[in-house]
Protein backbone atom coordinates (compact mmCIF):
# COMPACT_ATOMS: atom_id res chain seq x y z
CA UNK A 1 0.00 0.00 0.00
CA UNK A 2 0.97 3.63 -0.88
CA UNK A 3 0.04 6.13 1.07
CA UNK A 4 2.16 9.19 -1.04
CA UNK A 5 4.13 11.75 0.89
CA UNK A 6 2.59 15.04 1.58
CA UNK A 7 5.02 18.05 0.78
CA UNK A 8 3.71 21.40 1.93
CA UNK A 9 5.06 24.75 0.54
CA UNK A 10 4.89 27.43 2.86
CA UNK A 11 6.66 31.25 3.00
CA UNK A 12 5.25 34.49 3.20
CA UNK A 13 3.19 36.03 0.42
CA UNK A 14 4.80 36.59 -2.91
CA UNK A 15 7.97 34.29 -2.51
CA UNK A 16 6.28 32.20 -5.61
CA UNK A 17 4.55 29.34 -3.99
CA UNK A 18 2.16 29.01 -6.28
CA UNK A 19 4.28 29.42 -8.86
CA UNK A 20 5.77 26.09 -7.99
CA UNK A 21 2.82 24.73 -6.88
CA UNK A 22 1.78 25.11 -10.28
CA UNK A 23 4.94 24.10 -12.15
CA UNK A 24 5.25 20.80 -9.29
CA UNK A 25 1.46 19.91 -10.38
CA UNK A 26 1.09 20.98 -13.82
CA UNK A 27 0.86 17.97 -16.22
CA UNK A 28 -2.15 17.08 -13.98
CA UNK A 29 -4.20 20.28 -13.74
CA UNK A 30 -4.03 20.44 -17.58
CA UNK A 31 -6.42 16.98 -17.44
CA UNK A 32 -9.12 18.50 -15.35
CA UNK A 33 -8.75 21.69 -16.87
CA UNK A 34 -11.82 21.90 -19.56
CA UNK A 35 -14.49 20.22 -16.51
CA UNK A 36 -16.39 23.25 -16.23
CA UNK A 37 -18.16 24.06 -12.41
CA UNK A 38 -14.59 22.87 -10.87
CA UNK A 39 -13.49 25.17 -8.28
CA UNK A 40 -9.86 26.57 -9.99
CA UNK A 41 -9.05 27.44 -6.24
CA UNK A 42 -6.84 24.54 -6.06
CA UNK A 43 -3.83 24.51 -2.82
CA UNK A 44 -3.75 20.95 -3.39
CA UNK A 45 -2.53 18.44 -6.33
CA UNK A 46 -0.66 15.25 -7.13
CA UNK A 47 2.86 16.00 -7.79
CA UNK A 48 5.17 14.51 -10.20
CA UNK A 49 8.54 15.19 -10.47
CA UNK A 50 10.67 12.06 -11.67
CA UNK A 51 9.42 8.69 -10.17
CA UNK A 52 7.80 9.36 -6.76
CA UNK A 53 4.34 10.58 -6.50
CA UNK A 54 3.76 12.88 -3.95
CA UNK A 55 0.83 15.33 -2.46
CA UNK A 56 1.69 18.79 -2.13
CA UNK A 57 0.04 21.79 -0.84
CA UNK A 58 0.11 25.40 -1.38
CA UNK A 59 -0.36 27.08 2.38
CA UNK A 60 -0.41 30.31 0.09
CA UNK A 61 -4.39 29.26 -1.02
CA UNK A 62 -5.18 29.64 2.81
CA UNK A 63 -3.30 32.97 3.82
CA UNK A 64 -6.39 35.47 4.46
CA UNK A 65 -5.74 39.02 3.84
CA UNK A 66 -5.37 40.24 7.32
CA UNK A 67 -2.55 43.49 8.25
CA UNK A 68 -1.17 41.04 11.52
CA UNK A 69 1.43 39.55 11.79
CA UNK A 70 2.18 36.86 9.64
CA UNK A 71 1.75 34.51 12.39
CA UNK A 72 -1.66 35.48 12.77
CA UNK A 73 -2.00 35.68 9.05
CA UNK A 74 -1.73 31.57 8.86
CA UNK A 75 -4.57 30.16 9.62
CA UNK A 76 -5.21 27.14 11.49
CA UNK A 77 -5.01 25.35 8.13
CA UNK A 78 -1.58 25.67 7.46
CA UNK A 79 -0.20 25.01 10.87
CA UNK A 80 -2.73 21.59 10.68
CA UNK A 81 -0.80 21.08 6.62
CA UNK A 82 2.36 21.82 8.36
CA UNK A 83 1.49 19.24 11.29
CA UNK A 84 0.81 16.69 8.89
CA UNK A 85 3.35 17.04 6.69
CA UNK A 86 6.19 14.32 5.93
CA UNK A 87 8.44 17.94 4.84
CA UNK A 88 7.55 21.32 4.25
CA UNK A 89 9.22 23.37 2.07
CA UNK A 90 9.90 26.90 3.16
CA UNK A 91 10.58 28.96 0.42
CA UNK A 92 12.19 32.42 0.76
CA UNK A 93 13.15 35.54 -1.94
CA UNK A 94 16.06 35.67 -3.55
CA UNK A 95 15.43 39.06 -4.57
CA UNK A 96 13.77 40.31 -2.06
CA UNK A 97 16.22 39.05 0.67
CA UNK A 98 15.58 37.89 3.88
CA UNK A 99 12.80 39.53 5.89
CA UNK A 100 11.53 39.75 9.28
CA UNK A 101 8.50 37.52 8.54
CA UNK A 102 10.78 35.12 7.47
CA UNK A 103 12.68 34.83 10.69
CA UNK A 104 8.59 34.51 12.15
CA UNK A 105 8.46 31.22 9.95
CA UNK A 106 11.12 30.08 10.46
CA UNK A 107 10.40 29.73 14.16
CA UNK A 108 7.48 27.89 14.01
CA UNK A 109 8.59 25.34 11.64
CA UNK A 110 12.01 24.99 14.35
CA UNK A 111 9.03 25.03 16.93
CA UNK A 112 6.41 22.27 15.34
CA UNK A 113 9.81 20.64 14.71
CA UNK A 114 9.03 19.20 10.90
CA UNK A 115 11.97 18.12 8.45
CA UNK A 116 12.23 21.23 6.76
CA UNK A 117 13.72 22.43 3.34
CA UNK A 118 14.58 25.99 3.08
CA UNK A 119 14.47 26.90 -1.31
CA UNK A 120 15.96 30.00 -2.38
CA UNK A 121 13.29 31.32 -5.16
CA UNK A 122 13.73 33.92 -7.92
CA UNK A 123 17.38 33.41 -8.16
CA UNK A 124 18.12 32.84 -11.90
CA UNK A 125 20.67 34.40 -13.21
CA UNK A 126 22.64 34.92 -9.60
CA UNK A 127 25.55 32.96 -8.67
CA UNK A 128 24.73 30.40 -6.39
CA UNK A 129 26.54 31.42 -3.57
CA UNK A 130 25.25 34.91 -3.91
CA UNK A 131 21.42 33.85 -3.96
CA UNK A 132 21.41 31.53 -0.43
CA UNK A 133 24.68 33.24 1.51
CA UNK A 134 22.25 35.48 3.85
CA UNK A 135 19.66 32.71 4.64
CA UNK A 136 22.21 30.39 6.34
CA UNK A 137 21.52 32.45 8.95
CA UNK A 138 18.11 31.12 9.49
CA UNK A 139 19.35 28.07 11.08
CA UNK A 140 17.57 25.40 8.62
CA UNK A 141 20.63 24.04 6.94
CA UNK A 142 21.89 24.53 3.41
CA UNK A 143 19.40 26.06 1.00
CA UNK A 144 18.52 25.05 -2.17
CA UNK A 145 18.59 27.42 -4.94
CA UNK A 146 15.44 27.27 -6.98
CA UNK A 147 13.78 29.26 -9.90
CA UNK A 148 9.97 28.54 -10.14
CA UNK A 149 9.16 30.41 -12.71
CA UNK A 150 12.32 29.35 -15.50
CA UNK A 151 12.18 25.60 -13.56
CA UNK A 152 15.67 25.71 -12.26
CA UNK A 153 16.77 23.10 -9.74
CA UNK A 154 13.46 21.99 -8.84
CA UNK A 155 13.94 18.27 -9.81
CA UNK A 156 16.93 18.23 -7.29
CA UNK A 157 15.24 20.03 -4.71
CA UNK A 158 12.16 17.50 -4.80
CA UNK A 159 14.69 14.74 -5.01
CA UNK A 160 15.91 15.99 -1.87
CA UNK A 161 12.11 16.80 0.02
CA UNK A 162 11.32 13.29 -0.92
CA UNK A 163 14.75 11.54 0.42
CA UNK A 164 13.82 8.38 2.22
CA UNK A 165 9.93 8.98 1.57
CA UNK A 166 7.20 7.42 -0.89
CA UNK A 167 7.84 4.47 -2.76
CA UNK A 168 8.75 4.78 -6.95
CA UNK A 169 5.70 4.02 -8.94
CA UNK A 170 5.89 0.67 -10.20
CA UNK A 171 6.10 0.45 -13.86
CA UNK A 172 2.96 0.86 -15.59
CA UNK A 173 1.46 -2.23 -17.50
CA UNK A 174 1.82 -2.67 -21.37
CA UNK A 175 -1.47 -2.35 -23.22
CA UNK A 176 -1.44 -2.86 -26.65
CA UNK A 177 2.25 -1.22 -26.32
CA UNK A 178 2.80 -1.26 -30.16
CA UNK A 179 2.32 1.35 -31.86
CA UNK A 180 1.76 -0.29 -35.45
CA UNK A 181 -1.28 0.10 -37.24
CA UNK A 182 -3.00 -3.03 -37.09
CA UNK A 183 -3.80 -4.52 -39.95
CA UNK A 184 -7.41 -5.86 -40.68
CA UNK A 185 -6.24 -9.48 -40.02
CA UNK A 186 -5.51 -8.22 -36.68
CA UNK A 187 -8.71 -6.48 -36.50
CA UNK A 188 -10.55 -9.28 -37.25
CA UNK A 189 -8.84 -11.64 -34.73
CA UNK A 190 -8.28 -9.98 -31.76
CA UNK A 191 -11.00 -11.84 -29.25
CA UNK A 192 -13.63 -9.09 -28.77
CA UNK A 193 -14.87 -9.92 -25.71
CA UNK A 194 -13.82 -7.83 -23.23
CA UNK A 195 -13.01 -9.46 -19.41
CA UNK A 196 -12.91 -6.72 -17.00
CA UNK A 197 -9.65 -7.58 -14.57
CA UNK A 198 -11.04 -7.74 -11.24
CA UNK A 199 -8.58 -10.13 -9.89
CA UNK A 200 -7.73 -7.82 -6.79
CA UNK A 201 -9.49 -6.63 -4.10
CA UNK A 202 -11.32 -3.21 -4.73
CA UNK A 203 -9.64 -0.62 -2.62
CA UNK A 204 -12.48 2.10 -1.50
CA UNK A 205 -12.04 5.19 0.38
CA UNK A 206 -14.73 6.79 2.07
CA UNK A 207 -14.33 10.40 2.32
CA UNK A 208 -16.66 13.41 2.47
CA UNK A 209 -16.92 16.49 5.20
CA UNK A 210 -16.97 16.01 8.88
CA UNK A 211 -20.05 14.59 9.97
CA UNK A 212 -21.15 13.49 7.01
CA UNK A 213 -21.86 10.07 8.11
CA UNK A 214 -18.33 8.27 7.16
CA UNK A 215 -17.79 6.63 10.87
CA UNK A 216 -21.48 5.62 10.66
CA UNK A 217 -21.44 3.58 7.53
CA UNK A 218 -18.23 2.51 8.21
CA UNK A 219 -19.77 0.56 11.21
CA UNK A 220 -22.73 -0.61 9.47
CA UNK A 221 -20.27 -1.86 6.40
CA UNK A 222 -18.08 -3.58 8.74
CA UNK A 223 -20.58 -4.76 11.58
CA UNK A 224 -20.23 -4.60 15.56
CA UNK A 225 -16.80 -7.13 15.47
CA UNK A 226 -14.98 -5.59 13.76
CA UNK A 227 -15.65 -2.32 15.32
CA UNK A 228 -14.92 -3.34 18.44
CA UNK A 229 -11.36 -5.10 17.12
CA UNK A 230 -11.01 -1.59 15.67
CA UNK A 231 -11.34 0.33 18.59
CA UNK A 232 -8.42 -1.71 20.51
CA UNK A 233 -5.26 -0.24 21.11
CA UNK A 234 -2.44 -1.69 19.12
CA UNK A 235 -4.38 -3.39 17.59
CA UNK A 236 -5.72 -2.72 14.04
CA UNK A 237 -5.82 0.97 15.53
CA UNK A 238 -3.26 1.91 13.24
CA UNK A 239 -4.22 0.09 10.58
CA UNK A 240 -4.91 1.88 7.36
CA UNK A 241 -6.45 -0.57 5.42
CA UNK A 242 -9.51 -3.20 6.53
CA UNK A 243 -10.60 -6.04 4.67
CA UNK A 244 -13.65 -6.84 4.34
CA UNK A 245 -16.02 -9.44 2.15
CA UNK A 246 -19.95 -8.47 1.58
CA UNK A 247 -21.85 -10.20 -0.95
CA UNK A 248 -18.76 -12.17 -2.66
CA UNK A 249 -16.40 -9.48 -3.20
CA UNK A 250 -13.76 -8.92 -1.36
CA UNK A 251 -13.24 -4.90 -0.11
CA UNK A 252 -10.12 -3.29 1.66
CA UNK A 253 -11.33 0.03 2.57
CA UNK A 254 -8.63 3.03 3.68
CA UNK A 255 -9.65 4.35 5.89
CA UNK A 256 -8.92 8.08 6.77
CA UNK A 257 -9.03 8.60 10.61
CA UNK A 258 -6.36 5.34 10.40
CA UNK A 259 -4.07 7.87 8.10
CA UNK A 260 -2.95 9.55 11.27
CA UNK A 261 0.79 10.49 11.60
CA UNK A 262 2.87 8.06 13.91
CA UNK A 263 4.60 9.41 16.27
CA UNK A 264 4.25 12.81 16.00
CA UNK A 265 4.37 14.85 18.81
CA UNK A 266 2.14 17.58 17.34
CA UNK A 267 -1.37 16.60 17.24
CA UNK A 268 -3.31 17.39 14.63
CA UNK A 269 -5.68 20.13 15.10
CA UNK A 270 -9.22 19.10 13.72
CA UNK A 271 -11.09 16.34 13.91
CA UNK A 272 -11.08 16.13 9.74
CA UNK A 273 -8.19 16.50 7.80
CA UNK A 274 -8.18 17.51 4.15
CA UNK A 275 -4.27 15.86 3.74
CA UNK A 276 -5.42 12.81 5.05
CA UNK A 277 -8.49 12.57 3.19
CA UNK A 278 -6.20 12.69 -0.18
CA UNK A 279 -3.54 10.59 0.50
CA UNK A 280 -6.92 7.87 1.20
CA UNK A 281 -8.07 8.91 -2.07
CA UNK A 282 -4.43 8.08 -3.56
CA UNK A 283 -4.89 4.71 -2.00
CA UNK A 284 -7.44 3.74 -3.06
CA UNK A 285 -9.03 2.70 -6.88
CA UNK A 286 -13.13 3.66 -6.06
CA UNK A 287 -13.89 6.29 -3.93
CA UNK A 288 -17.14 6.66 -2.15
CA UNK A 289 -17.83 10.16 -1.64
CA UNK A 290 -20.37 11.10 0.97
CA UNK A 291 -22.45 14.47 0.74
CA UNK A 292 -24.63 15.56 3.46
CA UNK A 293 -28.69 15.97 2.25
CA UNK A 294 -29.38 17.78 5.70
CA UNK A 295 -26.60 20.31 4.74
CA UNK A 296 -25.75 23.00 1.51
CA UNK A 297 -23.35 21.54 -1.19
CA UNK A 298 -20.15 23.12 0.19
CA UNK A 299 -16.81 24.18 -0.98
CA UNK A 300 -15.00 21.80 1.14
CA UNK A 301 -17.17 18.82 -1.01
CA UNK A 302 -16.44 20.71 -4.32
CA UNK A 303 -12.98 20.72 -3.40
CA UNK A 304 -12.65 17.10 -2.33
CA UNK A 305 -14.88 16.23 -5.68
CA UNK A 306 -12.52 18.12 -7.66
CA UNK A 307 -9.13 15.91 -6.07
CA UNK A 308 -10.86 13.07 -6.95
CA UNK A 309 -11.29 13.58 -10.13
CA UNK A 310 -7.82 15.12 -10.73
CA UNK A 311 -6.57 11.72 -9.58
CA UNK A 312 -8.81 9.57 -12.09
CA UNK A 313 -10.07 7.45 -9.81
CA UNK A 314 -13.63 5.81 -9.93
CA UNK A 315 -16.45 7.17 -7.93
CA UNK A 316 -19.74 6.52 -6.44
CA UNK A 317 -21.46 9.45 -4.65
CA UNK A 318 -24.06 9.01 -2.10
CA UNK A 319 -26.02 11.70 -0.43
CA UNK A 320 -26.54 10.44 2.98
CA UNK A 321 -29.06 10.83 6.05
CA UNK A 322 -32.32 10.87 3.37
CA UNK A 323 -34.33 9.57 5.62
CA UNK A 324 -36.34 12.44 7.66
CA UNK A 325 -35.93 14.72 4.16
CA UNK A 326 -39.51 15.71 3.14
CA UNK A 327 -39.91 16.36 -0.51
CA UNK A 328 -38.78 20.10 -0.83
CA UNK A 329 -35.87 19.04 0.96
CA UNK A 330 -34.82 16.18 -1.04
CA UNK A 331 -35.62 18.36 -4.52
CA UNK A 332 -33.48 21.23 -3.42
CA UNK A 333 -30.36 18.71 -2.17
CA UNK A 334 -30.39 17.49 -5.65
CA UNK A 335 -30.95 20.98 -7.64
CA UNK A 336 -27.92 21.63 -5.75
CA UNK A 337 -25.80 18.73 -6.44
CA UNK A 338 -26.32 19.12 -10.42
CA UNK A 339 -25.70 22.98 -10.02
CA UNK A 340 -22.44 22.53 -8.24
CA UNK A 341 -21.30 19.55 -8.55
CA UNK A 342 -22.33 19.05 -12.07
CA UNK A 343 -18.69 17.55 -13.39
CA UNK A 344 -19.21 14.67 -11.86
CA UNK A 345 -21.78 13.43 -13.99
CA UNK A 346 -19.55 10.55 -14.81
CA UNK A 347 -20.57 8.95 -11.20
CA UNK A 348 -23.57 6.96 -10.14
CA UNK A 349 -25.31 8.96 -7.47
CA UNK A 350 -27.37 7.62 -4.78
CA UNK A 351 -29.42 8.39 -1.70
CA UNK A 352 -29.15 6.63 1.69
CA UNK A 353 -29.10 6.41 4.94
CA UNK A 354 -26.47 5.16 6.57
CA UNK A 355 -27.74 5.49 10.42
CA UNK A 356 -30.52 3.05 8.71
CA UNK A 357 -28.86 0.76 6.69
CA UNK A 358 -30.92 1.72 4.01
CA UNK A 359 -29.04 2.17 0.39
CA UNK A 360 -25.97 0.47 0.86
CA UNK A 361 -26.47 -2.66 -1.00
CA UNK A 362 -27.25 -0.43 -4.12
CA UNK A 363 -23.92 1.51 -3.49
CA UNK A 364 -21.70 -1.10 -3.04
CA UNK A 365 -23.30 -2.60 -6.24
CA UNK A 366 -22.36 0.85 -8.01
CA UNK A 367 -18.78 0.67 -6.27
CA UNK A 368 -18.20 -2.97 -7.96
CA UNK A 369 -20.07 -1.66 -11.27
CA UNK A 370 -17.36 1.66 -11.06
CA UNK A 371 -14.73 -0.71 -10.31
CA UNK A 372 -14.88 -2.55 -13.45
CA UNK A 373 -15.13 0.05 -15.30
CA UNK A 374 -11.65 1.76 -13.94
CA UNK A 375 -10.23 -1.57 -15.21
CA UNK A 376 -11.95 -2.79 -18.29
CA UNK A 377 -10.00 -3.92 -20.98
CA UNK A 378 -10.50 -2.66 -24.20
CA UNK A 379 -8.93 -4.20 -27.17
CA UNK A 380 -7.41 -2.15 -30.05
CA UNK A 381 -9.98 -3.53 -32.71
CA UNK A 382 -13.28 -2.46 -31.09
CA UNK A 383 -12.15 0.98 -29.83
CA UNK A 384 -10.49 1.41 -33.49
CA UNK A 385 -14.66 0.27 -34.68
CA UNK A 386 -15.88 2.81 -32.33
CA UNK A 387 -13.61 5.53 -33.93
CA UNK A 388 -14.12 5.14 -37.30
CA UNK A 389 -17.78 4.89 -36.32
CA UNK A 390 -17.87 8.11 -34.53
CA UNK A 391 -15.45 10.13 -36.98
CA UNK A 392 -17.83 9.03 -39.84
CA UNK A 393 -21.31 10.44 -37.79
CA UNK A 394 -19.23 13.44 -37.00
CA UNK A 395 -15.61 14.24 -38.30
CA UNK A 396 -13.56 16.29 -36.31
CA UNK A 397 -13.56 20.21 -37.47
CA UNK A 398 -10.97 21.34 -39.92
CA UNK A 399 -7.74 23.63 -38.57
CA UNK A 400 -6.94 25.96 -41.34
CA UNK A 401 -5.66 23.82 -44.22
CA UNK A 402 -5.76 20.73 -42.09
CA UNK A 403 -8.29 17.70 -41.35
CA UNK A 404 -7.25 16.42 -38.55
CA UNK A 405 -7.52 12.35 -39.59
CA UNK A 406 -8.26 9.27 -36.99
CA UNK A 407 -6.51 6.14 -37.48
CA UNK A 408 -6.96 4.07 -34.65
CA UNK A 409 -7.12 3.70 -31.00
CA UNK A 410 -5.88 1.13 -28.49
CA UNK A 411 -5.93 1.33 -24.44
CA UNK A 412 -2.74 2.78 -22.73
CA UNK A 413 -4.16 2.55 -18.96
CA UNK A 414 -6.27 1.83 -16.36
CA UNK A 415 -8.52 3.25 -13.57
CA UNK A 416 -8.76 5.55 -15.21
CA UNK A 417 -9.01 3.69 -18.97
CA UNK A 418 -6.65 5.86 -20.97
CA UNK A 419 -7.43 5.48 -24.63
CA UNK A 420 -4.96 6.48 -27.04
CA UNK A 421 -6.04 7.93 -30.39
CA UNK A 422 -3.66 7.76 -33.35
CA UNK A 423 -3.57 9.47 -36.50
CA UNK A 424 -2.58 12.94 -37.90
CA UNK A 425 -3.04 16.64 -37.45
CA UNK A 426 -4.35 15.94 -34.17
CA UNK A 427 -2.97 18.74 -32.23
CA UNK A 428 -5.59 21.10 -32.79
CA UNK A 429 -9.00 18.56 -31.88
CA UNK A 430 -11.08 21.02 -29.82
CA UNK A 431 -12.35 19.69 -26.29
CA UNK A 432 -15.36 19.87 -27.51
CA UNK A 433 -14.43 16.81 -29.61
CA UNK A 434 -12.75 14.95 -27.00
CA UNK A 435 -15.73 15.18 -24.96
CA UNK A 436 -17.95 14.20 -27.94
CA UNK A 437 -15.21 10.60 -28.20
CA UNK A 438 -15.53 10.33 -24.71
CA UNK A 439 -18.92 10.30 -24.33
CA UNK A 440 -19.02 7.46 -27.55
CA UNK A 441 -16.42 5.47 -25.93
CA UNK A 442 -18.10 5.41 -22.53
CA UNK A 443 -21.41 4.53 -23.78
CA UNK A 444 -20.15 1.65 -26.07
CA UNK A 445 -17.97 -0.10 -23.12
CA UNK A 446 -20.47 0.89 -20.60
CA UNK A 447 -17.84 2.67 -18.63
CA UNK A 448 -20.00 4.04 -16.10
CA UNK A 449 -18.37 5.40 -12.87
CA UNK A 450 -14.95 6.45 -13.90
CA UNK A 451 -13.17 9.02 -15.39
CA UNK A 452 -11.95 8.69 -19.11
CA UNK A 453 -8.91 10.01 -20.46
CA UNK A 454 -8.29 10.36 -24.12
CA UNK A 455 -4.82 11.44 -25.50
CA UNK A 456 -3.97 11.94 -28.75
CA UNK A 457 -0.99 11.00 -30.80
CA UNK A 458 -0.20 12.74 -34.51
CA UNK A 459 2.47 10.98 -36.65
CA UNK A 460 2.84 14.39 -38.32
P1 LIG B 1 3.00 33.26 -3.65
O1 LIG B 1 2.25 34.43 -3.12
O2 LIG B 1 4.06 32.82 -2.70
O3 LIG B 1 2.12 32.12 -4.08
O4 LIG B 1 3.81 33.78 -4.94
P2 LIG B 1 3.45 33.65 -6.49
O5 LIG B 1 3.72 32.29 -7.00
O6 LIG B 1 2.11 34.24 -6.72
O7 LIG B 1 4.60 34.60 -7.10
C1 LIG B 1 4.72 35.97 -6.75
C2 LIG B 1 5.41 36.69 -7.87
O8 LIG B 1 6.76 36.22 -8.02
C3 LIG B 1 4.75 36.50 -9.21
O9 LIG B 1 4.79 37.73 -9.90
C4 LIG B 1 5.62 35.47 -9.90
O10 LIG B 1 5.60 35.61 -11.30
C5 LIG B 1 6.99 35.81 -9.36
N1 LIG B 1 7.88 34.64 -9.36
C6 LIG B 1 7.61 33.39 -8.95
N2 LIG B 1 8.68 32.59 -9.13
C7 LIG B 1 9.66 33.34 -9.66
C8 LIG B 1 11.01 33.09 -10.07
O11 LIG B 1 11.52 31.97 -10.02
N3 LIG B 1 11.71 34.15 -10.54
C9 LIG B 1 11.18 35.40 -10.64
N4 LIG B 1 11.94 36.38 -11.12
N5 LIG B 1 9.91 35.67 -10.29
C10 LIG B 1 9.16 34.66 -9.80
P1 LIG C 1 -18.27 11.41 10.16
O1 LIG C 1 -17.67 12.58 10.85
O2 LIG C 1 -18.38 11.63 8.67
O3 LIG C 1 -17.62 10.11 10.48
O4 LIG C 1 -19.82 11.32 10.64
P2 LIG C 1 -20.50 10.37 11.73
O5 LIG C 1 -20.66 8.99 11.19
O6 LIG C 1 -19.79 10.55 13.02
O7 LIG C 1 -21.96 11.00 11.80
C1 LIG C 1 -22.19 12.33 12.24
C2 LIG C 1 -23.61 12.43 12.77
O8 LIG C 1 -24.55 12.20 11.74
C3 LIG C 1 -23.90 11.40 13.87
O9 LIG C 1 -24.68 12.04 14.85
C4 LIG C 1 -24.71 10.35 13.14
O10 LIG C 1 -25.62 9.68 13.98
C5 LIG C 1 -25.46 11.19 12.11
N1 LIG C 1 -25.81 10.38 10.93
C6 LIG C 1 -24.99 9.59 10.20
N2 LIG C 1 -25.67 9.00 9.20
C7 LIG C 1 -26.95 9.44 9.28
C8 LIG C 1 -28.15 9.18 8.51
O11 LIG C 1 -28.16 8.41 7.55
N3 LIG C 1 -29.26 9.85 8.89
C9 LIG C 1 -29.28 10.70 9.93
N4 LIG C 1 -30.43 11.30 10.21
N5 LIG C 1 -28.19 10.95 10.68
C10 LIG C 1 -27.04 10.33 10.37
Amino acid sequence: MSVKPVVVLVGRPNVGKSTLFNRLTRSRSALVADFSGLTRDRHYGEGRVGQTPFIVVDTGGFEPVAKSGILHQMARQTKQAIAEADVVIFMVDARAGLNAHDHDISRLLRKLGQRVILCVNKAEGMPHGSAVAEFHELGLGLPVAISAAHGDGIADLIELALQGLGEPEPEAPEFDADDAEPTDATLKLEADAVEPELKHRIKLAIVGRPNVGKSTLINTLLGEERVIAFDMPGTTRDAIEIEFDRGGKQYTLIDTAGLRKRGKVFEAIEKFSVIKTLQAIEASNVVLLMIDAQQEVSEQDAHIAGFILETGRALVVAINKWDGLDEDQREKIQREFDRKLRFLSFARVHTISALRGQGINTVLRSVNAAHAAAFAKLSTPRLTRELQAAVEQQPPPRKGIFRPKMRYAHQGGQNPPLIIVHGNALDAIPDSYRRYLENRFRDAFELAGTPLRIEFKSSY
